[in-house]
């Protein structure tokens, strides 16, 4: 396919205008997520790092990845999630990292299964000077259903939603009150005709946003989980609870529900590419952490900067506004479901417009990973 002149999708002229652009960018990406350890507690079913199915190494951050944090300018306005491929409370150095983001401007957030959100670890992040997002993964709010879903000891599901009870205490108690609360709630078959009470729990329990996703068909025993495939069913509900989050007050964000014109020529563009980047343990830089996504550097030979706007990197944007996929972002639902999340500076690449659901089809076409 030409360069020049030819619409790669329902939504973007891709043109020279935006060749340049995909040089637009920021000089450093302005969300890093940090493979600070790649351990976890649990081994949920459609985790891919953890299920039976993924084989993934135990880790810790090197020092390359140490030099690199602290060399972000400390005037440079950036958000920092631990860690997406393991629990962040169980990294040994955690206390050690908070001193140095504390030298920063930055947001921090933190992607945990709750099962240590407890006084004793949140004294462990606890400052009144830097900003927290906590995002908790809350899929139940009864013990048996939380422990069918993850596949959890019923003891470690009571452990959580005991933890997510009390977490405004907790922190409070901690001396934490410039923390923002967020509910991460996986939309499965088990837990369908409850999102609507998951939704009114984070509401009494002092969260500010639910974000809610579809598991990713990256093994074909998740399929037993995910309702993707069944849009009238999941669609009326996930309007309701939009519905409910906007009469509580919370953020909402869901996938879309809305279809698109022509599943054919839609492909929304993966907002990723041009906001965020995954630092892994090892010092390598990925797109994101999704199993098979390229390797666009290593901290070994350059620097973050050079990796984000070097050759690589950019020829990534490039496959991704040419449409021409690798093949986990070609089955990738969050090329969806991060609509209104991360967008990229200056693209309006689409509105509430998707067809998440026909993926299903196309993962079927593509096999299983
Ligand atoms: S809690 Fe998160 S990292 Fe741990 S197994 Fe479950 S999905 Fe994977
Ligand atoms: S489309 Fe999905 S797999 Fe590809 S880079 Fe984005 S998040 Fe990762």
């Amino acid at each position: 396919m030409s360069l020049k002149n030819e619409k790669i999708c329902g939504l973007i002229n891709y043109n020279e205008q935006n060749i340049t652009k995909i040089k637009d960018i920021d000089q450093l990406p302005k969300h890093i997520v940090l493979e600070t350890n790649s351990t976890c507690q649990l081994k949920c079913p459609f985790c891919e790092h953890h299920s039976v199915y993924s084989v993934y190494p135990k880790r810790e951050m090197n020092q390359l990845v140490w030099e690199c944090i602290s060399n972000i300018p400390e005037t440079y306005n950036i958000n920092i999630c631990l860690t997406d491929t393991g629990e962040p409370f169980l990294f040994s150095r955690l206390s050690e990292l908070i001193d140095i983001l504390l030298r920063k401007k930055v947001t921090l957030e933190i992607l945990t299964n709750g099962l240590l959100l407890d006084e004793k670890h949140i004294k462990l992040i606890a400052n009144p000077f830097l900003n927290f997002k906590i995002m908790v993964s809350l899929d139940a709010i009864n013990s048996s259903m939380l422990s069918e879903i993850r596949k959890c000891e019923h003891s470690q599901a009571k452990k959580i939603l005991k933890n997510v009870s009390f977490i405004k205490e907790t922190f409070t108690n901690s001396g934490l009150n410039n923390v923002r609360l967020i509910a991460n709630i996986l939309i499965v078959k088990q837990n369908l005709e409850h999102l609507c009470d998951i939704i009114s729990f984070a509401s009494e329990h002092s969260f500010d946003e639910v974000h809610m996703f579809h598991p990713i068909i990256l093994f074909k025993d998740i399929l037993y989980y995910s309702v993707v495939s069944e849009p009238e069913i999941w669609k009326p509900i996930i309007n309701r609870c939009k519905e409910l989050a906007n009469k509580r007050g919370l953020t909402i964000l869901c996938p879309p529900t809305t279809d698109y014109n022509n599943p054919e020529e839609s492909s929304p563009i993966c907002p990723f590419c041009w906001s965020s980047t995954w630092i892994m343990a090892d010092g390598s830089v990925k797109p994101c952490c999704k199993p098979g996504t390229p390797i666009l550097g290593d901290l070994v030979n350059e620097s973050l900067q050079s990796i984000w706007l070097g050759k690589k990197y950019n020829k990534f944007r490039e496959t991704m506004l040419l449409n021409e996929l690798p093949s986990p972002c070609a089955r990738c639902f969050f090329r969806w479901e991060s609509v209104g999340r991360i967008l990229p500076n200056n693209y309006h690449i689409w509105d509430d417009n998707a067809t998440a659901y026909e993926l299903i089809s196309r993962c079927n076409k593509i096999g299983g990973c």
